[in-house]
C-alpha cells in the first residue's frame, strides 16, 4: 500500500516511512492514497475469526511492505498475548446496550491495543535494519503507560516519557515510575501536559537534535495505531448478528480512536453512525454539530486523557472532505493555526453528518452517568467510558448501539469515589505497583535542562 501525505499527495512513502517518521516533512499526516474496500462476501469470510486472526487479515494489506505475512501473524500472536482476554478485548450488555471493554492490556486503557503492535514493530524493525532509537512521547497518563509497556527491556531502544508533574493519577503514574527496566526514563515536567507536549514537539523540530538522538515518537497520529485500533471496530461488528443499524460512541480527545472506526467504515464495514463523545473540551463537538471547528483554552476535566485543544487526527478527515484536495487541505491546516479556527462549509457538514453525530458532557453529567449505571447495572464505568455512554443517551438513537469502554475504572479512583463512593480494585495482577518504589526524575519546564538530561541518560 502506498502512502501520502494529507499537505502533498505528490510524493509516495512506504509503510516504514510512515510508521518511522510519524508526521510527513510537510507537516501533513499520512494516509494510504487508496483504502481497500471489502465485498459483503469478503466481510463473511471475515466473520467468523478470533481476534488475533481478524487482525492479521485487517491489518496485512496496510503493511505489506514492511514484513511477511508470517512475521506480522507472530507479532501480533505476541502482541496480543499480553492481555486479559484471549480475544484482548470483551464485549458485554449493559442493558439494551453493549459496552465494548478495551481495557484488558497491561496498561488498563484502550492504547496498550495499539502500542504492543508497535512495541514490536520497533523491535523489528530495529533488529532488521541495524538501527536505534530514542522515543520520546508526552502523556497526560495513559499513552506514556502504554508505550512504556511496550517498549520496556527492548533492545537498541529507549523511552522517555514527559508527564505532568503532580497532574496524572497515581495509578497513571505508578504504571509508568515503577518499571524498572533499564531503558525506560520518567520524567515529570513542572508544568501541565502542553508543556510537556510543546517540550517534545521543539526537541523534533530541533533537527540537530532529533537526528544526533534518532529520535521518534508514538503519538495518536502514528498511522501505525489507527490501523490496530481499526480491528476491534470489525470484530465487534462480526459479534452482533442482528439487522438493527449498528453505531459506535467513541470517546475522543485526538480524534483518533473515532478516526479509527471511519476507517472501518470507509473499508466497507457497514457501520451506521459513529458518535463522537466529548468532554467540556468540545471542539469536536462544536464542529460536528455546527460546524465550528474552533480552539478555545483547555479545561481540566476528570477524564484527562481527552483534555485537548486541537483535534490532531481530524485532518485526515479534512483531506476526504475535500476531496483530497492536498492544497486545500493545507490552506485549512494554516488557517487554523493562524486564526485558531475552521468553518466547516455546509455541503461538507452534511457529508459529516452521514457519518458522525456528536455530544459533550460536563463533569456533573459524566458522575451522574456512572453513579446510573452502577446503580442500574452494578456496572463501574470510568469517567471516559461514562462520556460514551452519556453521549449515546444524549444522541438518542436507535439500533445496535456500542459504546468504546476505552479506560479500567481503577486508573481514575478519584472520580469514582466521588460519583458512587467507591475505590475499584486494580486487577490482581497489577496490584503489586502500589507498594513498588517509584523512579522518576523531576524536571523544571526547560528545553535545554530536558535535551541535557536526555543526552546524558543516553550515554
Ligand atoms: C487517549 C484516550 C482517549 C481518547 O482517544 P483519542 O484517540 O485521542 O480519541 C479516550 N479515553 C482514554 C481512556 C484514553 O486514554
Amino acid at each position: 500500500m502506498k502512502y501520502i501525505s494529507t499537505r502533498d499527495n505528490s510524493k509516495e512513502y512506504s509503510f516504514e516511512e510512515v510508521f518511522i517518521k510519524g508526521l510527513a516533512d510537510d507537516g501533513g499526516l499520512f494516509i494510504p492514497r487508496e483504502v481497500k474496500k471489502y465485498s459483503a462476501e469478503e466481510l463473511e469470510s471475515l466473520s467468523s475469526l478470533g481476534y488475533q486472526d481478524l487482525a492479521k487479515k485487517i491489518i496485512y494489506p496496510f503493511i505489506g511492505d514492511f514484513m511477511t505475512v508470517n512475521e506480522l501473524s507472530d507479532i501480533i500472536d505476541k502482541s496480543y498475548s499480553v492481555f486479559r482476554k484471549s480475544n484482548a478485548v470483551d464485549l458485554i450488555k449493559v442493558g439494551d446496550t453493549k459496552l465494548l471493554e478495551l481495557f484488558h492490556g497491561p496498561t488498563l486503557a484502550f492504547k496498550d491495543i495499539a502500542m504492543q503492535l508497535l512495541g514490536n514493530f520497533y523491535e523489528y524493525y530495529l533488529q532488521k535494519n541495524h538501527k536505534n532509537i530514542n522515543v520520546i512521547v508526552a502523556t497526560s497518563g495513559d499513552t506514556g503507560a502504554a508505550a512504556i509497556d511496550a517498549i520496556k527491556g527492548k533492545k537498541n531502544m529507549n523511552i522517555f516519557v514527559l508527564h505532568p508533574h503532580k497532574k496524572v493519577s497515581l495509578v497513571q503514574r505508578k504504571l509508568m515510575s515503577t518499571v524498572k527496566e533499564k531503558n525506560v526514563f520518567n520524567i515529570a515536567i513542572e508544568g501541565n501536559f502542553d508543556d510537556c507536549q510543546n517540550l517534545v514537539k521543539s526537541m523534533f523540530a530541533d533537527k540537530e537534535f532529533s537526528s544526533s538522538i534518532n529520535m521518534s515518537g508514538v503519538n495518536s497520529i502514528n498511522w501505525a495505531r489507527i490501523i490496530a485500533q481499526a480491528v476491534y471496530y470489525f470484530y465487534t461488528y462480526f459479534q452482533i448478528r442482528d439487522d438493527r443499524p449498528v453505531n459506535f460512541s467513541v470517546p475522543t480527545g485526538n480524534f483518533g480512536d473515532v478516526y479509527a472506526g471511519y476507517l472501518a467504515k470507509k473499508m466497507g464495514l457497514p457501520i451506521n453512525k459513529l458518535i463522537v463523545a466529548t468532554n467540556q473540551n468540545d471542539i469536536l463537538h462544536r464542529a460536528i454539530s455546527n460546524g465550528k471547528y474552533e480552539a478555545e483554552s483547555v479545561f481540566e476535566t476528570n477524564s484527562p486523557s481527552m483534555d485537548i485543544q486541537i483535534a490532531s487526527n481530524f485532518e485526515r478527515l479534512i483531506y476526504d472532505l475535500n476531496d483530497c484536495d492536498d492544497n486545500e487541505t493545507q490552506k485549512i491546516m494554516t488557517g487554523i493555526k493562524k486564526d485558531g479556527k475552521y468553518i466547516i462549509p455546509k455541503n461538507k457538514m452534511e457529508r459529516i453528518n452521514k457519518d458522525f453525530l456528536s455530544a459533550s458532557m460536563n463533569e456533573r453529567e459524566v458522575l451522574d452517568t456512572i453513579k446510573k449505571v452502577y446503580t442500574k447495572y452494578a456496572i463501574i464505568l470510568d469517567p471516559h467510558s461514562a462520556i460514551g455512554f452519556g453521549a449515546l443517551n444524549k444522541v438518542n438513537i436507535n439500533g445496535n448501539n456500542i459504546v468504546l469502554a476505552t479506560a479500567h475504572p481503577c486508573k481514575f479512583p478519584e472520580a469514582i469515589d466521588k460519583s458512587i463512593a467507591i475505590k475499584p480494585n486494580l486487577p490482581s495482577e497489577l496490584q503489586y505497583i502500589m507498594d513498588e518504589k517509584e523512579n522518576y526524575d523531576i524536571i523544571p519546564n526547560n528545553l535545554s535542562k530536558t535535551k541535557q538530561y536526555i543526552k546524558e541518560k543516553i550515554q
